[in-house]
């Protein structure tokens, strides 16, 4: 009892690093570093992973459709679009050569092959709705 009760007036004398807030037990936070902050302030600089629930500095959250994200579950979870640098999801994405495509530019973008049914880019392809490789094996 006696070292909880010496613990919280310890905690009393400090400040906020950024407001300089008095902190008590109740609206201390702590960063990684042990940096002390109120709960406004701590909660301007850092929020928890929305997926994982570790906590984020402000700088390394990523956001999607109001939901946070640290930069491991962003990249695990999300992929940007080669063409409109959209953000989506990794389960929609159509890869293309290592790049990823929302639907709607790999609708814009894709035509799929007649011949091998891959998907090349329209701008890549032969007339005949056929991939650069098999149009090019059709004018051998
Ligand atoms: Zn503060
Ligand atoms: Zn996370
Ligand atoms: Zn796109
Ligand atoms: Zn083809």
């Amino acid at each position: 009892m006696d070292n909880i009760i010496a613990e919280v007036a310890a905690e009393m004398v400090l400040e906020c690093n950024n407001c300089e807030t008095k902190l008590n037990d109740r609206n201390r936070y702590e960063d990684d570093n042990g940096t002390a902050f109120c709960e406004d302030c701590y909660y301007k600089f850092y929020s928890s992973c929305n997926e994982c629930g570790e906590t984020v500095s402000a700088d390394d959250i990523l956001s999607h459709r109001d939901r946070i994200y640290c930069r491991d579950c962003h990249t695990n979870k999300f992929t940007a679009c080669s063409g409109c640098n959209e953000t989506m999801l990794r389960d929609s994405a159509v890869s293309h050569n290592n790049h990823d495509y929302c639907n709607y530019c790999s609708n814009d973008a894709f035509s799929i092959c007649e011949s091998c049914s891959e998907n090349y880019l329209n701008n890549e392809g032969g007339p005949d709705n056929l991939c650069p490789s098999c149009d090019d094996d059709d004018n051998k």
